[in-house]
């Protein structure tokens, strides 16, 4: 039996990963932007950038291949696709752990998201065959009216760190049946797993056969590179995930030039126990949305809603399990909660617990975890015991917070549950089917998802994913999502022998 030697280090695996996935070396050790592993925080590879000249040139090359690809059967684009999803399935193993290294997420979640990259592939390649529009009664005789779904041209993507990978697969997997050409900007705390998406990206592609010069690209940069993305005339939908803060800056943008956007933005997740609620299984739920990913995803739970009747049951065992969660390298295999993304994100944390305090909140854990290197930042998920809904709790900050409020009157917990700006995420842990209705009806939570029994994270991609609000109200991966990835037309076909106009109106001429 062949039994692979332990990297020395990290930056090491990372480098062996790399190649096994068909990586050029001098891509990741030749250039001026940093990357970092938050396990350790040590160095893991510096890569070229390219400048706004090259990323110009690289939409333009984008956009030509989208004049090819637009010809391809839908169905035949889907073929690419579903050879992307062979090649995701034999690199699953080495691509999660990728995820691992480079956003310090533990195993199972490190293949958690590849495997969302794998399932986005399968609903993708079944949509190939399923673009279709209506055909709509008309008011002419000898008539008839329909609608076409046409790709929409170079699709720009820019992703977040946190899921560094599976984001580009919602929107590529979609766009490129669509018969779009794609255009990415990574995260630049995440650019080694989009070089190494790229390359399994590459092979699909070669064993394709006939997809068309730069029909996806990748543009490594930082923020300057994401603007040239958002500002360019080629570029006919950015959908861009990351900080409300980013959304601000880049929805007015894309708006000024009429370019369509899908804003996939902070979310600020609550969850509501009612006094029926089954304990034991809202005490999982909370626990992993508001400790995993170590409180790193946008679906985060971060405010919970205790009803009087339950909060004293329920306190004491959430207490339990922040004080017992493991904590640590998420590589080791045994934790439970992986570090923050860096030291900003520690400080940040930091500073909403110091405000939560001065508030009268009861903080029970948050400090800090040292792991033997002093620039790898783990922490103690928080929960804190909030005496009213204001300061802190009316914000996202991307770490394991999660504030906890006492109600009696189910109409004000859910009036303060919608009392924030994001509205990307929400749950109810009811057995009351009144409560459970109301919450999901047209005056109950105000997200773009919203589930009972359920926690608010780890969403199926068949759904469609997003928010309202600050969230930025963008869908993305299922449901009719995909309509957003192409532009329709409104045919009407005359096959009578005369022009009758719409609305009965007449304009005889001799
Ligand atoms: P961020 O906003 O700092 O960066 C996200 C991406 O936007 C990066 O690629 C960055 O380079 C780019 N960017 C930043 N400013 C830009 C600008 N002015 N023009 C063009 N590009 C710009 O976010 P982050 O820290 O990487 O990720 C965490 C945030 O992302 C959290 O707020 C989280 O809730 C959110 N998020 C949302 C979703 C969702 O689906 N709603 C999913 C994941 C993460």
């Amino acid at each position: 039996m062949n039994i692979a030697a332990k990297p020395a280090s990290i930056a090491a695996d990372a480098a062996a990963i790399l190649d096994r996935l068909g990586v050029d070396k001098a891509a990741y050790t030749t250039g001026d932007l940093k990357s970092f592993s938050p396990v350790t925080g040590e160095q893991t590879g510096s890569l070229k950038t390219v400048s706004a000249s090259e990323a110009s040139a690289t939409i333009e090359r984008a956009d030509e291949a989208f004049r090819a690809w637009r010809l391809v059967p839908a169905p035949k684009r889907g073929e690419l696709v579903r050879l992307l999803g062979e090649e995701l399935r034999a690199a699953k193993t080495d691509l999660g752990r990728l995820v691992s290294i480079e956003a310090g997420k533990i195993p199972s979640e490190g293949l958690g998201e590849v495997q969302e990259m794998i399932d986005i592939c399968d609903f993708a390649v079944g949509l190939s065959r399923q673009l279709y529009g209506l055909t709509i009664a008309t008011e002419r005789p000898g008539h008839r009216m329909m609608e076409t779904w046409h790709p929409l041209g170079v699709v720009g993507i820019i992703s977040a760190f946190n899921f560094p990978v599976a984001v580009w697969a919602w929107n590529a997997a979609l766009a490129l049946v669509c018969g779009n050409s794609v255009v990415w900007k990574p995260s630049e705390k995440t650019p080694l797993t989009a070089l190494a998406t790229h390359a399994i990206l590459e092979r699909a592609i070669k064993r394709f056969g006939e997809a068309p010069e730069g029909l996806s690209q990748l543009l490594i940069g930082d923020r300057a590179i994401g603007e040239v993305l958002v500002d360019h005339a080629k570029v006919r939908l950015v959908s861009a995930t990351g900080s409300t803060r980013m959304g601000r800056e880049v929805g007015p943008r894309l708006a000024r030039r009429f370019a369509r956007a899908i804003l996939e933005l902070g979310g600020n997740n609550g969850g509501i126990v009612c006094p029926s609620a089954d304990l034991d299984m809202a005490l999982r739920a909370i626990a992993f949305g508001a400790m995993g990913t170590a409180g790193q995803r946008c679906t985060t739970l971060r405010r919970l809603f205790v009803h009087e009747s339950v909060y004293d049951q329920l306190l004491p065992r959430l207490k339990k399990a922040y004080a017992s969660v493991s904590v640590g390298n998420p590589l080791d295999g045994n934790a439970l909660v992986g570090p923050l993304i860096d030291k900003l994100a520690f400080d940040a944390m930091q500073k909403a617990l110091d405000e939560a305090r001065a508030l009268g909140g009861t903080v029970h854990g948050g400090e800090r975890v040292i792991l033997g290197n002093h620039d790898a930042f783990y922490v103690k998920p928080a929960l804190v015991e909030m005496p009213a809904h204001s300061g802190p709790v009316l914000e996202e900050t991307f770490a394991p917070i999660l504030y906890v409020l006492k109600y009696t009157d189910f109409d004000a917990a859910l009036a303060d549950h919608n009392a924030v700006g994001a509205g990307l995420s929400s749950s109810i842990f009811t057995l009351d089917m009144r409560e459970a209705e109301r919450f999901l009806s047209v005056d109950g939570s105000d997200c773009g998802i919203a589930n009972v029994n359920i926690g608010t994270s780890g969403a199926e991609i068949g759904g469609a994913f997003g928010g309202e609000k600050e969230t930025g109200g963008g869908r993305e991966s299922g449901s009719d999502a995909w309509k957003a990835y192409m532009r329709r037309a409104t045919n009407t076909i005359n096959y009578s022998k005369s022009l009758p106009l719409a609305q009965g109106v007449s304009f005889d001429i001799e």
